[in-house]
């Protein structure tokens, strides 16, 4: 194990929050983190304890009194295949993308469109992650966590992670009991493209009429899926983020009604809000589009400001945004949708 104390969180957020923790510790395999817990040595660390990936869906709200444990779990590996599907382990602290990288190397179907997202694995077990018409749980068959309350290892069946929209039981009723070690996936060597969300097939059509001598492979899909996300999100390397701050809001079709008469007095009668049927009387609601509505497109204050090209993202524009620009900022659009709509946006974001 290694553990430093009062260490800087800079590098380890992608919203670039210059924060600190008093003690993080990492390590390098899941019989290492249980021999630590084991032997009781947590006990003189730190407290509360907090597990981060690569701290890309975070919000640090200040510096962390407690200590943050990171995993350094990093391998992908094959297993013994089963039903004609390929399957392969892979280490909780490997990054996601290098993932989708390998998979499209080796020609496997099932996490192209999943390419590009950034974090390590084992966070994206626990946020089933989801883009351009496919999950997480669609191509995990078991994640291999370390049981704190137990001081074991043990393998979770994809069913009784309970997934969710961008949810599992690793963020519910089991938040803060697991630390999600290893997963394990299962994927096809035969084709199966996901192509029927936004302009994902006509982006691959389009890519393959350009390049005639070019075959519908994993490796071509998870190329397209790139270029779309490099034209739409801020490159956090560049410019500080959290993808995105809200969720999209479920609201019943009576607030709904609401938000078609607020759009209809603006645009005329034959304008469609865009939505989504949510089942049992409900409507789901693109948050961005509420976000747009109210006039924060490319809004900036200071150091925090609103996406020009994708207002459901807040950026730490300059570098230098202090937690308190940020939440400022997520306070008047909540305050915003909410006085124009009715509606309250919920983030999307865990603020720590
Ligand atoms: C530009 C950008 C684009 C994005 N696009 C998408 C997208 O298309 N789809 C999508 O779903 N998400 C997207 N995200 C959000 C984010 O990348 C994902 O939620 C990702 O899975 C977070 O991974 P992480 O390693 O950064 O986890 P963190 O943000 O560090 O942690 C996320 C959660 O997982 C927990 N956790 C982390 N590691 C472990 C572990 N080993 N064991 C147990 N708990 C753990 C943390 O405690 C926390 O609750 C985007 C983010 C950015 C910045």
């Amino acid at each position: 194990m290694d553990i430093r104390y009062n260490c800087s969180l800079l590098q380890h957020n992608t919203f670039g929050m210059d924060v600190s923790c008093a003690c993080f510790v990492s390590y390098g395999s899941a019989e290492e983190l249980a021999g630590f817990f084991s032997a009781g040595r947590q006990f003189s660390l730190p407290k509360p304890f907090l597990h981060i990936g690569r701290g890309s869906n975070l919000l640090f709200t200040g510096d962390f009194p407690g200590t943050v444990f990171h995993s350094d779990i990093r391998f992908v590996r094959e297993l013994p295949g089963k039903d004609g599907k390929v399957r392969i382990e892979v280490g909780a602290g490997t990054a996601w993308d290098d993932v989708c990288g390998w998979c499209a190397g080796h020609g496997l179907w099932g996490t192209e469109n999943l390419s590009g997202i950034p974090g390590e694995t084992g966070a994206a077990a626990v946020q089933n992650i989801g883009a351009y018409g496919v999950e997480f749980k669609d191509i995990v068959s078991g994640v291999c966590c370390f049981d704190a309350v137990t001081c074991s290892l043990k393998t979770i069946r994809k069913d009784d992670c309970h997934y969710g929209y961008r949810d599992s039981v690793f963020k519910q009723s089991a938040k803060g009991r697991y630390v999600v070690t290893s997963v394990i996936l299962e994927l096809s060597p035969d084709a199966g493209p996901v192509l029927d969300y936004g302009h994902v097939r006509a982006a691959v059509d389009k890519r393959m009429q350009e390049m005639p001598e070019t075959t519908l492979s994993p490796g071509l899909v998870r190329s397209v899926i790139l270029d779309i996300r490099n034209s739409k999100l801020p490159d956090p390397s560049e410019t500080g983020n959290a993808g995105s701050f809200f969720k999209n809001p479920v609201v019943p079709r009576s607030s709904f009604g609401r938000v078609e008469n607020y759009a209809r007095s603006k645009y005329g009668p034959e304008y469609v809000v865009p939505h989504y049927d949510a089942g049992s009387g409900f409507v789901k609601i693109p948050a961005a589009w509420l976000i747009e509505q109210c006039g924060w497109k490319g809004y900036s204050a200071g150091n925090a400001g609103v996406y020009a090209k994708q207002p459901l993202v807040l950026v730490n524009l300059t570098g230098k945004a202090r937690p308190e620009e940020i939440i400022a900022l997520e306070k008047k659009i909540t305050a915003s949708v909410l006085d124009i709509f009715g509606i309250t946006l919920i983030p999307e974001v865990e603020h720590i």
